[in-house]
């Protein structure tokens, strides 16, 4: 898999020399106070069309990220800023009706409460997958296409062996770390590689890049 061509193609399609380059983690995720944040800069090369077209469903992913769990520090910024702002806008009252439109009825010991359930959501697993797959090109240095990637919630504990021999990348605690194990020596394990990503400090996700689209579950 001798695939290097960093910075020479787009990360998302393969396009030969890619005029724009797109910001990893949606910069939409990081309060005020992090601006600074050297993850924030994350780039990879990218052709205009797949750079583009996102500007609607990013803030969307932000909203559910914001909304699905118990809130950090960083999330309470992120509300009191930007995510009150933006649904503050023209289009505000339609972003709060598609986050209305995700949250699902559950019953718990207090009776029925709604919960946002981020993996149910296509548009939300989409930008999750092309988060990947732009820290994919960042690390293995070549682009995967979007039918190769799945992502879930991670619903299991992950033994702490496998997580003690993944190092975990680019930590900026309180925002969004990363760590990945590869198993494309390993012919029997279908897929390539299987990522851990965590948001905001207890917002877990697993993906995995499957060796082919044929072997996905
Ligand atoms: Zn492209």
């Amino acid at each position: 898999m001798a695939r290097r061509h960093k910075n020479k193609h787009c990360a998302y399609c393969g396009a030969p020399a890619p005029e724009t380059k797109d910001h990893v983690i949606p910069h939409e995720l990081y309060p005020p106070s992090k601006l600074n944040s050297k993850v924030q800069r994350l780039t990879v090369p990218a052709c205009s069309k797949c750079n583009n077209g996102w500007s609607d469903d990013e803030p969307h992913f932000r909203t559910l990220l914001t909304l699905a769990g118990e809130p950090n520090a960083a999330v309470r910024e992120l509300w009191d800023g930007v995510v009150n702002r933006s649904l503050r806008k023209e289009d505000g009252p339609r972003r709060l009706e598609d986050v209305w439109n995700r949250m699902r009825p559950i019953e718990t010991d207090g009776g029925v409460r709604h919960k946002i359930y981020p993996a149910s959501d296509q548009r939300f697993l989409k930008v999750m997958r092309k988060i990947v797959r732009g820290l994919h090109y960042h690390e293995r240095e070549y682009y995967v296409s979007d039918d190769l990637v799945s992502v879930d919630i991670l619903r299991t504990e992950i033994p702490s062996e496998f997580l003690d021999a993944m190092p975990v990348h680019h930590r900026e605690p309180d925002i969004f770390k990363y760590q990945f194990e590869v198993f494309d020596a390993f012919e029997d394990i279908p897929m390539s590689s299987t990522w851990l990503l965590t948001f905001f400090e207890n917002r877990k996700f697993i993906a995995s890049v499957w060796k082919s689209p044929e072997s996905h579950p």
